[in-house]
């Protein structure tokens, strides 16, 4: 059987990348053999127990099949049907879950708060709590935020820990999508647990998919409180994968010799030189600083779909008016270089 696929790589999206080779090891080494179904496996232990290394704490972990699943169940075991929960107004949740967080979490309602790069403003949050106190307004109990951002930018340690205060300061629980989490901690050059709950998070969407592993998310909760009989939400979900080390193995072989953070770096490092190859011309604006593996870049109408009859992929219409690059793991320089040559080839035609 062949299936034609067009091998080239593109700044589309982290997850158009394939497996990396520790994932696909470690999913070859799972292969060999019978082991129990349902996570009751050695890889989903030591792939627990590796996470727990990793954060440095006794941390409560799940693994599930996607990003929306883990957003979504996370936040529901956070909240009440007659809660609500705020987010930064370009966050996943609200913007590409297809109100999973609602449905999941029975009717919580998702308010908005608004910010500069993708970040939340601190001052936006007390506003939306104390807006109204009266029992007819969905009561906020939660804040999520996106670590890296939707814009490709980091909250630095500074600005996480005023979110996390200010929330804790009004009694919210605190949710971190971290689909780019391995991009934030490879930029920043902080360790994981500064981040998370040692800055204030409840609980972590740690992304696996996106960082070049097949499939799989792992939620982290740093709360053990609030993991009570998360294990029945996700099966109730369907997201209890049934032969689980075909989720586990891919963390083991991620984290046991560091490649995730090591991907993570690369794909970072690729979207700076993306980033230094497309600043100067004068039709191209660079939207946001590049701190992770994204470039938002604006460009003309002509130049956008001259790129596209080049062959290439990327995204206009999550951020409208810009273009969405994304780089991965396996991003190469040449990549980068003819991607930049071509809009620079563009930009002084038009
Ligand atoms: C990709 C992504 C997710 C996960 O999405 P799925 O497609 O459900 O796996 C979650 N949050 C952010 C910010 C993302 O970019």
């Amino acid at each position: 059987m062949k299936v034609e696929m067009k091998a080239r790589r593109q700044f589309a999206s982290d997850n158009n990348a394939g497996i990396c080779p520790e994932a696909f090891a470690a999913l070859t080494e799972a292969n060999r053999g019978h082991v129990s179904g349902y996570g009751n496996d050695p890889w989903t232990e030591k792939a627990a127990n590796l996470l727990r290394d990793l954060f440095e704490t006794q941390c409560e972990v799940f693994f599930v099949f996607n990003g929306t699943a883990a957003n979504s169940l996370s936040l529901a075991s956070l909240c009440q049907s007659y809660h609500s929960i705020l987010c930064h107004e370009s966050a996943h949740v609200e913007t590409a879950e297809c109100g999973a967080p609602e449905f999941f979490a029975n009717g919580t309602k998702v308010l908005l708060v608004p910010g500069a790069n993708g970040k939340i403003d601190p001052a936006g949050i007390e506003g939306m709590v104390k807006k109204r106190t009266d029992i007819h307004y969905p009561k906020p109990r939660a804040i999520s935020l996106t670590q890296a951002t939707e814009a490709g930018t980091i909250y630095s340690l500074d600005e996480l820990e005023t979110v996390t205060d200010t929330a804790k300061e009004l009694g919210l629980r605190v949710h971190m999508d971290g689909a780019r989490f391995a991009n934030a901690v490879a930029s920043m050059g902080v360790t994981p647990k500064e981040i998370t709950w040692q800055a204030g998070v409840d609980v972590l969407c740690f992304g696996g998919t996106k960082n070049g592993m097949a499939v799989g998310e792992a939620v982290v909760f740093f709360n053990s409180e609030l993991a009570r009989e998360f294990d029945y939400r996700c099966k109730q979900a369907g997201q209890l994968a049934s032969k689980m080390r075909f989720l586990s193995a891919s963390w083991v072989g991620m984290l046991q010799d560091g490649a995730w953070l090591r991907h993570a770096a690369h794909a970072n490092k690729m979207a700076r030189r993306l980033d230094a190859g497309l600043r100067g011309l004068p039709q191209i604006k660079i939207a946001f600083p590049c701190q992770t593996n994204a470039v938002f870049a604006e460009m003309p109408q002509a130049i956008i779909e001259a790129l596209w009859q080049r062959g290439w992929m990327f995204y206009t219409h999550v951020s409208p008016g810009q273009c969405r690059l994304m780089c991965s793991w396996d991003t190469t320089e040449a990549d980068v270089d003819e991607f930049a040559a071509d809009v620079r080839s563009l930009a002084t035609k038009v």
